[in-house]
């Protein structure tokens, strides 16, 4: 199949055409009761440039470079029926009512011929609920959702995608770290991609102000579009659905958790019923294993979604979503099988990850023991998560002297309790542990915050090659890619230790 434009694909509108909708087209924030969504336009902006291109997503559309116009929401084209999607959700633990795309337009949906993709423009101004903020994206949080969503597609974890990055030429004012200081900041548009954008508060929305009509109908839209296998006509149908949903929901913490990613904003509106990773804000990677480290300085105090909990709240996210469907069943006690399967499931995964990081052959019991041990070991001085489990993926002996490079202080190593630890994983693993498997489940190269940050620096120069390496190198974060070992397979540099957007990330982007 040759490469077309966006023009000649094939586009779709299956959300409008089987969900209700709003009335009226556009117009100021405001509540809208009863319906999935609003039909809205991109608000035009002055000068589209096209800044970053995914080449492997653009082949999986079909599509060829170009279209900056469309991409930054400039020109709307006649086959597009753009439209935000209306959600709510718990914030922080509460119920905060109706939310939805503030910021984001769906332009359509594009049947590929193999799958139907949406895409939709993140930053391209106000839609119906844009509550009290602008609708748009700053450069810096474009770069970074651009750039992550890329890299975990390429991590194996599931996620949202990017297809480009188009600069508005128009400033934003953003207070990056709500202190008053208030500052223009170039704008941008991403367009992201997924199956779909529906989320877990797409269904709260209508529970919670009792629309069951309406909750039904999006029930019936999602699963006869994006879960064709399963028939949700009675309880039995329900909550194998649901447990389905558990299920990759719980699959995508695991890998978050195999690989360090922390993603900060763990709102029900920012849990995609698909399982993907979605709605990167104040995301981060960890540097040193620190379980307790969250990225989001909105979060600084309570830590709600710190690394080491995001399994917990993953249950309690989908705990809310059990809720909203609980109107649908005959016998909703029956919901307490679908959370006992995301506690299994997420068990079963996460089980599997550790084997995989450890080259078990397999997850037997006694080694939570051995996992325990090491996350404990890792916490007591400084250590780098990812350098620490790439440099055992090569370890030839269960000595801790080869592993010196993951040290902050290399005069600080508990050398003994290492040995100890490696002596026993070392004799589990019979001196043979699957390296294979380890390079696979422990990457060499992640999206550290301050790599990000170098390509947002450079960026705000206009100059858009540390984003073009790092997308590039993350595209094979498993190979050893030695020619840019010096620079990237490398610890946090001291500037980046406490520099905002390293270190610190707020919600304001
Ligand atoms: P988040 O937790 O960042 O995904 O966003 C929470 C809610 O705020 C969602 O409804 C977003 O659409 C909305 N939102 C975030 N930023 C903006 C913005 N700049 N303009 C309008 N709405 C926004
Ligand atoms: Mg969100």
């Amino acid at each position: 199949m040759g490469k077309k434009s966006l023009s000649s694909l094939q586009w779709l509108s299956r959300f409008l055409d089987e969900t209700p909708g709003d009335e009226n087209i556009g117009g100021i924030p405001r509540q809208v009761p009863s319906v999935c969504w609003s039909r809205v336009n991109p608000t035009p902006i002055p000068n589209p440039i096209m800044r970053l291109w995914s080449n492997e997503m653009a082949d999986e559309l079909g599509v060829y470079e170009g279209d900056e116009e469309i991409l930054g929401g400039k020109k709307v084209a006649d086959f597009m029926d753009p439209y935000a999607q209306r959600y709510g959700g718990h914030q922080f633990g509460n119920w905060a009512g109706q939310l939805g795309d503030g910021r984001a337009i769906t332009l359509g949906e594009v049947d590929t011929g193999t799958k139907i993709l949406e895409l939709q423009l993140k930053g391209s101004g106000v839609t119906p609920y844009s509550r009290f903020a602008d609708g748009k994206a700053v450069l810096r949080s474009s770069i970074r959702e651009f750039l992550c969503s890329e890299a975990m597609h390429h991590l194996g974890i599931p996620t949202t995608r990017a297809l480009s990055m188009v600069t508005t030429g128009e400033e934003v004012i953003r207070d990056i770290m709500y202190d008053g200081r208030k500052a223009p900041e170039p704008g941008a548009i991403v367009c992201r991609v997924a199956e779909s954008f529906i989320r877990f508060g797409s269904f709260q929305i209508h529970t919670m102000t009792r629309d069951y009509e309406t909750l039904q109908t999006l029930v019936d839209y999602t699963v006869k579009h994006h879960f064709p296998n399963f028939h949700t006509n009675n309880d039995d149908g329900l909550i194998e659905w649901l447990k389905k949903i558990a299920d990759e929901t719980a699959l995508m913490i695991a890998h978050w958790m195999r690989v360090g990613f922390v993603h900060g904003v763990m709102n029900t509106d920012n849990m995609s019923i698909h399982g993907l990773t979605i709605d990167y804000g104040p995301y981060g990677w960890l540097e040193d294993f620190d379980p307790n480290w969250t990225p989001n300085t909105t979060d600084a105090t309570s830590k709600r979604y710190r690394f080491g909990q995001q399994a917990q709240i993953g249950a309690w996210n989908y705990a809310r979503l059990l809720e909203s469907i609980s109107p649908l069943m005959e016998e909703e006690e029956r919901l307490y099988e679908a959370l006992e399967f995301y506690y299994d499931s997420y068990e079963k995964h996460n089980n599997v990850m550790w084997a995989n990081k450890l080259g078990l052959e397999k997850f037997k019991s006694g080694d939570e023991e051995l996992v325990i041990e090491l996350t404990s070991i890792l916490q007591k001085v400084e250590t780098d998560m990812t350098i620490f489990f790439r440099l055992l993926s090569s370890l030839n002996e269960p000595n801790i002297n080869q592993l010196k490079f993951a040290f902050y202080n290399e005069d600080t190593i508990p050398v003994d309790e290492w040995n100890n630890w490696l002596k026993k994983w070392w004799h589990r693993v019979n001196g043979n542990p699957d390296k294979g498997k380890m390079k696979l489940a422990n990457p060499k190269y992640v999206l550290r915050n301050w790599m990000a940050q170098l390509a947002i620096d450079a960026a705000e120069k206009e100059d858009y090659s540390v984003a073009i390496e790092l997308y590039e190198l993350l595209k094979n974060p498993y190979d050893e890619q030695s020619d840019f070992e010096v620079k990237w397979f490398q610890k946090r540099p001291e500037w980046a230790r406490n520099r905002v957007g390293c270190s610190m990330l707020s919600c304001s982007s």
